[in-house]
């Protein structure tokens, strides 16, 4: 698969008893494997790519299942993130895990998942009049290293069973083999970020195209999966109209809309580090053209009338080819949601019932 080349695996001594370690080195048996005691800061900005062709079996030590970071100064979706892994072997100009995980380039995975997994799903399993919409695609792509992890060997079963929550997966790849093999289906959401294919071919080094996301979003839905999509970053460009209206059109091609539970925009933002990283790691990269501010959370993101343009945009040419398809805005404020959506959540406790409502509606 494009993107995941393992030259090295570190082996953390905490991590060597784990089942997963094993599992893992017996997947990859001729990459060389070096033991390592537990890593401090690794010099930084050049190893990131070196990074990202080195597996780093570690095992975690603080909570596996985190609220996502949404700020009080926007509305938020109140998603949960389940933490499998830190970092990502895709390598986006835009990606924040380069200024996350600057000084710990490697492609970090959590051995002990299955030990720690008992704990967190008794935290859902005691709170069982709350819906969980829970995610592993915050500090990682969910599916790049699945034919590595067989990480939905070990996650489906569990979430497809339990009745007040659902897992979803975000990719931006095609590696859906052992999704497709499994027999679980309910519960599970497979999702693709999506962009302009212009975008996507200039920023977003190792992923696939975007017909290749959307043919692979047609085999999930065939294969019974309920499928979420996500056009975020959207990025102010030359022609980005027609743009993402091809987007569109591809997926009016190959999806059948009354499959998609939600779909997310959600406009360039980021943290002000981020710009020198971007510069150095990515010349070619056209992403910081544009007119920013820095919003209320201290991200760098454009004027709200080029966010509110471009959601208005998006809203409406989505809902001309489907008009149910549980929209909402990632991170804005009560203003932009109005201006550009017609209605407002108000408040992050609404846009949490708005989303669970539409787990109810998938998934009962
Ligand atoms: S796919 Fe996501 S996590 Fe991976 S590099 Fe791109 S933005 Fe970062």
């Amino acid at each position: 698969m494009p993107g995941v080349n393992i030259k090295r695996i570190l082996v953390e001594e905490d991590a060597r008893p784990y089942g997963l370690t094993q599992r893992i080195l017996n997947r990859l048996p001729n990459v060389p494997v070096e033991p390592v005691s537990r890593q401090g800061p690794v010099e930084s900005l050049r190893h990131l790519v070196a990074g990202k062709e080195t597996l780093y079996l570690s095992s975690h030590r603080g909570n596996l299942l985190k609220p996502c970071p949404g700020t009080k100064e926007y509305i938020c979706c109140g998603y949960q993130i389940l933490n499998l892994a830190a970092n990502c072997p895709l390598d986006c100009s835009y990606c924040i895990l380069q200024f996350y995980f600057l000084n710990q380039p490697y492609l970090r995975i959590f051995a002990n998942l299955e030990d720690r997994l008992g704990h967190f799903l008794n935290v859902i399993d005691n709170e069982s009049g709350q819906i969980f919409r829970i995610g592993t695609g915050e500090f990682t792509d969910s599916l790049a290293l699945d034919h590595i992890t067989h990480w939905s060997d070990l996650l489906l079963p569990q979430f497809s069973r339990r009745k007040n929550a659902v897992l979803e997966l975000k990719t931006k790849t095609t590696q859906i083999n052992r999704l497709l093999a499994s027999r679980y289906r309910d519960r599970i959401i497979v999702s693709w970020s999506l962009n302009s294919s212009q975008v996507s071919a200039r920023e977003e080094r190792e992923a696939a195209t975007i017909k290749k996301r959307v043919e692979a979003a047609k085999r999930c839905q065939a294969e019974g999966f309920t499928l979420g999509f996500h056009f975020d970053p959207l990025v102010h460009h030359p022609d980005w109209r027609d743009g993402y209206v091809k987007t569109i059109e591809l997926l009016d091609k190959y999806i059948d809309p009354r499959g998609i539970i939600w779909i997310s925009m959600g406009s360039l933002r980021f943290m002000p580090g981020l710009k020198p990283i971007i510069r150095k790691r990515h010349p070619k990269s056209t992403i910081l053209n544009g007119e920013f501010i820095v919003g209320l959370d201290g991200k760098v993101r454009y004027f709200k009338a080029i966010r509110t343009d471009l959601y208005y945009f998006m809203r409406e040419q989505l809902e001309k080819w489907y008009p149910d398809l549980g929209l909402y805005l990632c991170m804005e404020s009560d203003e932009v949601w109005q201006t550009s959506m017609g209605w407002t959540p108000e408040t992050s406790a609404g846009l949490c019932h708005y989303l669970d409502r539409r787990v109810l509606k998938f998934f009962g």
